[in-house]
């Protein structure tokens, strides 16, 4: 497959091309890094008549490569700066744009300082800044007592905010109470903006753990299914009672799928996510003392991840991010369940891990798609411009091949810790090139030199960054 170079216009044509509605072929004209005109047919005709009206217009033929929105991960954790030896700008976005991946949201915490305030926002959005190979957006933080800065942070541009129910592990970002989720609410009531949700809440009788902290099952009853229970139920019912947009992020347990359900069916402005690992891998599989599985909240067992499954078909789960995690080496290998940190990372990796177990399950491409990046987008209040394949959406792309298989090997990680539970697997999904407004910043194996990625906050802000 021969790219051309970067222009600043040229044609897509792909014989699988998949939009919200279906797969056709197609042929996008992108300018400007827009998508300009899109032309459904693929002939000598169209090369004949785009040729005549844009003389010398170059064409980037993708066969039977599938061409898709770029994906939209609306779950990563940076951590610059601060913890930059975790995760750093550089590091991540690469590993993004050699994963199909063209916008990140990055989450408020783990950073330091997390992104409770403008001031911090801005701290972040600098580090951030010409370091970024794909586009990155940025939700904000909602902590005890932060609830005065939540204007400033929605003027600036972040995506939503996020908060937790349960301690984040991460002294500087303090968990919310049932009075501040209140508070929180009511600020943010005539607000189009989002109020993201850890669903934990910690149980106050904690069930005897088993003794071995080397064996997962240890680690688990110690995050049982009760304790997204009882948070989710909660969260339906703000989210009923104030009819203000919250997202459930990670639910890895099956058992809340019905209170969803039901808060959706009452007209809940409700979205939840679940990421690729509790689609992909099991409580059951997980080797003695292999602490790169360790999340929270926690991978189940089998049936809970077929039970996932369905909440993927039937539409009660709207979006599958990476919740990429990471940490430096010392803090995951400890073999101890019960003290290793909890995250997995997995940004460049996500259209491989869940297209392997989606197409024997009979879930087609445009599902895909909406999956990882139609609703994603949406979430992010970015699908005016992302996640979708309209005249005048951003040229973003992932040229893919489903039929190629990949094995992951450290060496082709570009993500700065490269432990991993997925090292040694044989995925299928190979991703041949990836397409950032117009230009292409994954092509023949490598990522492009230069980072050309924006921040995706408002230009009263960017001014404030680049000068
Ligand atoms: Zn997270």
């Amino acid at each position: 497959m021969q790219f051309q170079e970067d222009s600043h216009i040229c044609a897509f044509v792909s014989q699988r091309t998949v939009f919200a509605d279906g797969v056709r072929p197609a042929t996008l004209v992108v300018s400007d890094e827009k998508i300009q005109e899109i032309l459904y047919d693929t002939s000598e005709d169209v090369v004949r008549y785009l040729s005549q009206k844009y003389p010398g217009i170059p064409f980037n033929d993708c066969g039977s490569l599938v061409l898709m929105p770029g994906i939209i991960d609306s779950h990563v954790h940076v951590n610059e700066p601060g913890r930059t030896e975790w995760e750093g700008f550089h590091t991540a976005t690469r590993a993004a744009a050699a994963g199909g991946v063209t916008t990140i949201a990055d989450m408020p915490l783990n950073s330091i300082p997390p992104t409770t305030t403008l001031d911090n926002l801005k701290t972040k959005a600098r580090e951030a800044y010409a370091k970024s190979f794909v586009d990155v957006a940025f939700w904000g933080g909602v902590i005890p007592g932060n609830q005065h800065e939540l204007r400033s942070l929605i003027n600036a541009g972040v995506v939503g905010f996020k908060c937790f129910l349960c301690p984040s592990g991460i002294d500087e970002f303090p968990q919310v109470s049932v009075d501040d989720v209140r508070k929180t609410l009511l600020e943010l009531w005539t607000t189009k903006t989002v109020l993201a949700f850890h669903a934990e809440c910690e149980e106050l009788e904690k069930t005897n753990p088993l003794t071995d902290p080397g064996l997962y099952n240890t680690f688990l009853h110690t995050r049982p299914d009760l304790m997204e229970l009882k948070a989710v139920k909660l969260i339906c019912d703000w989210c009923i009672k104030y009819n203000v947009r919250c997202h459930i992020v990670h639910l890895s347990s099956a058992k809340c799928l019905a209170l969803i359900n039901d808060a959706k069916t009452r007209g809940a402005p409700l979205t939840v996510e679940t990421c690729y690992h509790y689609l992909i891998l099991a409580a059951e599989e997980i080797p003695e003392g292999s602490t790169e599985f360790k999340c929270c909240p926690p991978i189940r067992g089998k049936n809970n991840r077929e039970q996932l499954w369905h909440g993927i078909k039937n539409g009660t789960l709207d979006m599958v991010v990476s919740d990429h995690s990471p940490c430096v080496p010392e803090l995951k290998t400890r073999g101890n369940f019960l003290t290793a940190w909890g995250g997995i990372s997995s940004l460049q990796f996500g259209l491989p891990l869940i297209w392997t177990a989606a197409r024997t399950r009979n879930i087609s491409f445009s599902d895909i798609s909406k999956l990882l990046s139609k609703q994603p987008a949406r979430l992010c209040g970015l699908e005016d411009r992302k996640g979708d394949l309209f005249v005048g959406m951003d040229a973003d792309f992932i040229i893919w091949d489903p039929e190629e298989s990949i094995k992951v090997e450290v060496d082709d990680i570009y993500y700065k810790n490269k432990l991993t539970p997925y090292q040694g697997k044989i995925l299928f999904g190979k991703t041949i090139a990836t397409v950032l407004r117009g230009r292409f910043v994954f092509k023949e194996g490598k990522v492009c030199d230069k980072p050309v990625g924006k921040l995706l906050l408002h230009a009263s802000i960017l001014q404030t960054i680049e000068t």
